[in-house]
């Protein structure tokens, strides 16, 4: 399904099984001009609301979105942006932070099945269980024995979850260094924004090219037909915006959600 997009944008971000990040420039416009993006993207959202309705009517299916992406890469900004004008009753958005202590008692998957969207429902989730073989592989917070078998662990779970009626999409936004730089100093900067940037944050910074290499191998590790990467860059708002529309529109096209057919003898109903 993933892979029949028949939009050249959407067709070029998907991830490959020997993807390079190389090959993925984040400043990246494809020849768009920001005004004529506006319209663009206008209609894209028009598009995705009216196949959510009916997504949320049919309650054959889910979709699930699996965004991620550096600190500031722009997951918070992406789902604003995206989700504007989709019926809010139709979405399910989850963060995933450094797990709780009733979650470590757990399997790494433990806490992510259980935020899987319902059918009917996008659900989006705001970094994911590929934290698993990210941040605790960069940090090495559990043996390379361990997280290296977490690749088969995921293909298994999310197939599982194609085969019982979850569509999944998987974003991984891609800022580069040097944006990223200026979007955590203004942070810094900015006393409104203060309150979103940890020290941390720097830690992770400095390990920027581990980082990059554990994407890679996520990516290559995990992309399937069924449950397809895509590196959307992430530098310029406006590209990142319209490019992820372009995505959600293409899978939920190929879901293919129809409203139930009504009542029989409803033709010609007076409501007294
Ligand atoms: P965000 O940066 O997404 O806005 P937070 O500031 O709450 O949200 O950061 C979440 C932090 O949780 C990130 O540093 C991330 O690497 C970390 N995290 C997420 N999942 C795990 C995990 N399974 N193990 C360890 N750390 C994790």
């Amino acid at each position: 399904m993933g892979n029949t997009s028949t939009d050249p944008v959407v067709k070029r971000c998907l991830a490959r099984h020997d993807v390079d990040l190389d090959d993925h420039d984040p400043r990246e416009t494809f020849g768009w001009e920001k005004d004529a993006a506006r319209g663009a993207f206008e209609d894209e959202i028009a598009i995705v609301s009216d196949l959510q309705k009916r997504l949320f009517a049919e309650e054959r299916t889910a979709l699930l979105v699996v965004l991620q992406a550096m600190d500031a890469g722009g997951k918070d900004g992406t789902i604003r942006s995206v989700l504007t004008g989709v019926n809010p009753a139709g979405v399910d958005v989850n963060s995933f932070g450094v797990p709780s202590d009733e979650e470590r008692k757990h399997d790494y998957l433990w806490r992510v099945h259980a935020h899987a969207p319902e059918r009917g429902l996008i659900g989006i989730f705001n970094r994911s269980h590929y934290e698993d073989v990210l941040v605790v592989r960069v940090k090495g917070l559990v043996p390379q024995k361990v997280w290296k078998k977490r690749y088969s662990h995921i293909r298994d779970f999310e197939r599982m979850l194609g085969d019982e009626g979850t569509h999944i999409v998987k974003i991984f936004l891609n800022v580069s260094s040097a944006e990223q730089r200026e979007r955590l100093q203004d942070r810094v900067d900015d006393p409104d924004e203060r309150w979103k940037f940890r020290l941390g944050d720097l830690d992770d910074r400095a390990l920027w090219e581990d980082y990059m290499k554990a994407f890679r191998d996520a990516m290559r590790e995990t992309t399937t037909d069924d449950a397809p990467w895509y590196v959307v860059p992430a530098d310029r708002k406006w590209v990142r915006n319209l490019v992820v529309a372009k995505i959600l529109h293409h899978h939920l096209e190929a879901i293919d959600p129809r409203y139930p057919p009504a009542e029989e003898g409803l033709e010609g109903v007076v409501v007294p």
